[in-house]
């Protein structure tokens, strides 16, 4: 794969331009701030309403979306999936010109075809690989948030180029980008969330409805499962030190439990078999029609999940150990 740093993006591409962020939310706010940081000109276009006052406070020029379209030499939709093909149509479509340089920050709406922007502009993805106030703090610690980079369409002959400079305007190459395609990043991305993340959820509430059906104080399993943080912690050491290699931070009758049960996991096939589902199911883009149908239709199966999970008793076990540890927990 290639892998890029600071040594292999330039700024200079942007330099004199008219650096245009649509949206001033996770990834919007904290992109914009880095990017001015680096020395560019950043303006920022949305909706007049408390987030643009957001960004007003924070020292930047709020435009219409219409008007940011038509100043930007680069224009970043860092708005949510579902409205972008909305106000790609409605608003930008209309005014985009010939060498302007169209960014996303996922490539959902480009992989699916519901955005297709005219031939003569250049379509690159910068996708942080971390949530916005993250990629905003490690810059301002001076490292920065890894990316996929990619390029759609290259009319201008440097469209890399001016990827390559925003993912060091935002401070991604500080550790590093690694260049793929719209397609893997999305189906990738899909992935995590409907393949792999679905089996560690299911996972962690059967064990909760396990131990509660033996007898265990259900804000007890609560903090042990992962209110305490150290699950998170086993991640982060996942990527610091080691997927299997973290395990050596735990006890040796921790590690041989958890090798030894996780090998002999009897359903381990019917997971596999799950996530191949879930992949073909994303990959046909049949998950992206059923998204589509779902939003088009007001979100009534969604509206049903999140009524579900937020009835779920782990909730009230969760706001019990939260009182009973006096809101110490980060
Ligand atoms: P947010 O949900 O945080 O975006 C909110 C912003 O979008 C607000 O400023 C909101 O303005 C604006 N917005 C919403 N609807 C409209 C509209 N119709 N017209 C104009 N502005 C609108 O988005 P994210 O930052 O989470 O996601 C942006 C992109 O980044 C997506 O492509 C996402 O997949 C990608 N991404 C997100 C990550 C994350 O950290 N969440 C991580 C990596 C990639 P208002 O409040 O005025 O409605």
């Amino acid at each position: 794969m290639d892998a890029y740093f600071d040594e292999d993006a330039s700024l200079d591409i942007h330099r004199n331009k008219t650096l245009a962020i649509i949206g001033y939310g996770n990834q919007g706010r904290a992109q914009a701030l880095n990017l001015r940081d680096s020395g560019l000109k950043v303006i920022v276009g949305g909706l007049q309403d408390e987030t643009a006052r957001r960004a007003q406070a924070d020292g930047f020029q709020v435009l219409s979306v219409a008007e940011a379209t038509e100043r930007a030499d680069v224009l970043a939709l860092l708005i949510p999936d579902e409205v972008q093909r909305h106000v790609y149509e409605q608003v930008v479509s209309l005014r985009l010109r010939s060498g302007q340089t169209l960014t996303f920050a996922h490539g959902y709406n480009i992989h699916y075809g519901l955005i297709t922007p005219p031939p003569d502009v250049d379509v690159i993805m910068v996708a942080p690989r971390m949530i916005g106030v993250k990629v905003r703090e490690a810059f301002e610690q001076g490292s920065g948030a890894p990316a996929f980079i990619a390029v759609a369409q290259d009319a201008s002959g440097h469209a890399l180029a001016t990827a390559l400079a925003w993912a060091r305007g935002i401070g991604a190459t500080r550790a590093g980008v690694l260049k793929t395609t719209f397609a893997q990043e999305t189906e990738l991305d899909l992935f995590q969330e409907q393949g792999l993340w679905p089996s560690l959820i299911r996972s962690l509430l059967t064990a909760y409805e396990c131990l509660v059906e033996a007898g265990f104080p259900p804000e007890m399993v609560a903090l042990e499962m992962y209110g305490s943080g150290e699950s998170a912690e086993i991640f982060r050491e996942m990527g610091r030190v080691g997927f299997f290699q973290q395990m050596k931070l735990h006890s040796q009758t921790s590690q041989y439990g958890t090798l030894s049960r996780a090998k002999a996991l009897p359903y381990a096939p019917q997971i596999r078999q799950a996530m191949q589902e879930a992949l073909e199911t994303l990959r046909a883009g049949r998950f992206a029609e059923e998204w589509r149908r779902e939003q088009a239709s007001g979100y009534p199966s969604f509206s049903k999940l999140r009524a579900e999970a937020e009835a779920h008793p782990l909730n009230e076990a969760e706001a019990r150990m939260r009182e009973i540890l006096k809101h110490r927990l980060e």
